[in-house]
């Protein structure tokens, strides 16, 4: 089997690269070792960001485009990427941060001259507080209301990967590369290898692109350093705003919430980069959210513990590294050419994806992507149907399944919102090869799945129904408990 490119990876950047290499034409194979989004593409904290960072630091070529693409997306994917409403407050004791803000977001519309999203206004205190209830009021001067677009980031991954298939490119989950030589790559799967011939190779495995560069016989430095990043998720808040608020030290801290529960994030000064345990890093989290809320968060408030590798750029600093465009790096192995990408950025993925497949080979016509609507983002808008929400207007083939077997239309159990069709379409439609993939990257809650052994042993069942093939079902069972306490980073369990 000969390919045009075999991408190694399936997160977001992976997924988008084997989209727009299949787009033009090219014959793309995808494989991931575990699964599509089973890294860091489904623990972002669930932000578009039009580039503001970009824009303090006057990098607009970049901010441009986070622009461009936060609008694209907000098109193509309205089911998936949808406008965030965001509030900033100023406090006394910092304003620099704020003042900042209002610049930036203030350019930022400038520069969206035709964007869909309002301009940023302020508020006074009085009536950032009724916007946000709970916000602190002690020492509130005023708020920000700027917008942004909240992304469902491990659906966005997945509907890459299901239109890449879509235009021809294969995937494989659970499929390991073993290794190279001048007859090809090896692929480990079920137990099995086989080898495959590709004219390139585009390595994206996040914070796991060193360890396949050896594999494949790449030497030199390491490319990336993995950064633990924990946040936590706290109960469902009522609205849609989100809070971007900054703490002494420009340590920005946000509050994006989601159906089942609010997720939130602190950055963290230098000072505090030190690994902690998972516990120690919630207390501080809490502590740094004592400031924003009154009543203060405690610990028994917290749903869910979300943690995960972050791969940055090696040699640069941290700010830069979570911020500087991703980047390709080329090096020659014993079965071709191996891409290397290195950096982050979940915004630009789409744009990141069409240069790279353009060097790579050579191509200089623009990608379809930019204007191709992602799976279940054309047709009309069922906003008010939840369904909607979660598959856009791949609803009809939900709704017609329910309607030839309503017992489809039950929910799988009363702790999530999803329905029994909605596990079988993961099965049968969405690739999901094991009871994790369906349950944990198909079925997507922010709090998790539900753990109650008694709710995932009737999955189990629908899950045998639809065609999956369940081993050991307790073992089954615990790889999802432990996987869900998000102290997992896919790899290694956390703190060991
Ligand atoms: C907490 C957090 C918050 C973030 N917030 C933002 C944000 O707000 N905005 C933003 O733009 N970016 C954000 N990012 C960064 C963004 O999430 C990442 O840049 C992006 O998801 C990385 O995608 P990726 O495809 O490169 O890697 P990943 O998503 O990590 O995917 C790598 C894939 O490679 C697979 N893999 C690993 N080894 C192998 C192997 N040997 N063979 C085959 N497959 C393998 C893994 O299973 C995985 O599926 C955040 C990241 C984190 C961790």
């Amino acid at each position: 089997m000969t390919f045009d490119v075999v991408v190694i990876g399936a997160g977001i950047h992976g997924a988008a690269i084997a989209r727009d290499a299949a787009l033009r034409g090219l014959s793309a194979l995808l494989v991931d070792a575990r699964d599509v989004a089973a890294g860091a593409s489904a623990r972002t904290s669930s932000v578009i960001d039009a580039g503001l960072r970009d824009l303090r630091r006057g990098r607009f070529v970049a901010a441009r485009e986070a622009l461009q693409e936060r609008e694209r997306l907000l098109r193509t994917a309205p089911h998936i990427v949808r406008p965030l409403p965001m509030l900033a407050p100023c406090y006394d004791d910092v304003t620099e941060a704020p003042a900042r803000l209002w610049i930036a977001t203030t350019l930022s519309s400038r520069l969206a001259r035709r964007s869909t999203l309002p301009r940023p206004r302020r508020l006074d205190a009085g009536a950032a507080i009724a916007a946000f209830p709970g916000l602190q009021p002690r020492g509130l001067r005023s708020g920000l209301l700027f917008f942004e677009a909240r992304v469902q980031d491990a659906r966005l991954t997945l509907a890459n990967v299901l239109d890449a298939v879509a235009a021809g490119a294969g995937f494989c989950n659970h499929a390991e590369v073993a290794g190279c030589d001048a007859d090809g790559v090896t692929l480990r799967a079920a137990g099995a290898e086989v080898v495959i011939k590709a004219r390139e190779l585009v390595n994206a495995a996040g914070s796991s692109v060193d360890i396949v560069r050896r594999s494949l016989g790449g030497d030199g430095p390491d490319l990336v350093r993995a950064r633990r990043v924990r946040r936590v998720v706290m109960p469902a808040r009522v609205g849609e705003l989100a809070l971007c608020a900054f703490l002494p030290g420009d340590l920005a801290h946000a509050v994006v919430p989601h159906a089942g529960g609010a997720l939130c994030s602190a950055e963290e000064g230098a000072a505090q980069q030190s690994e902690l345990s998972s516990r120690d890093r919630v207390d501080q989290i809490c502590a740094s959210f004592a400031r924003l809320f009154d009543p203060p968060p405690r610990r028994q408030d917290i749903c869910r513990v979300v943690s995960c590798s972050r791969a940055l750029p090696r040699g640069v600093d941290e700010l830069r590294a979570r911020h500087d465009p991703p980047l390709i790096v080329s090096e020659d192995v014993s079965c071709g050419r191996l891409h290397t990408v290195v950096g982050c950025r979940f915004t630009s993925h789409r744009a990141f994806a069409e240069r790279a497949v353009a060097s790579i080979f050579g191509l200089s016509h623009a990608s379809p992507t930019r204007t191709r609507p992602l799976p279940g983002g054309d047709g009309p808008r069922e906003v008010s149907d939840d369904l909607w929400w979660r598959h856009g207007s791949r609803l009809g083939a939900l709704r017609a399944s329910v309607a030839a077997a309503p017992e489809l239309g039950e929910r799988l159990c009363e702790h999530r919102p999803f329905l029994t069709a909605e596990l079988i379409d993961a099965v049968q439609r969405q690739g999901a090869v094991t009871f994790a993939d369906a349950m944990l990257r198909r079925l997507v809650d922010v709090r998790g799945p539900c753990t109650e052994p008694a709710c995932l042993r009737r999955a189990i069942v629908v899950f045998q129904r639809a065609g999956g093939e369940v081993g050991d079902e307790d073992r089954e069972i615990a790889a999802i408990v432990e996987e869900s306490r998000g102290e997992s980073s896919g790899w290694q369990r956390e703190d060991s």
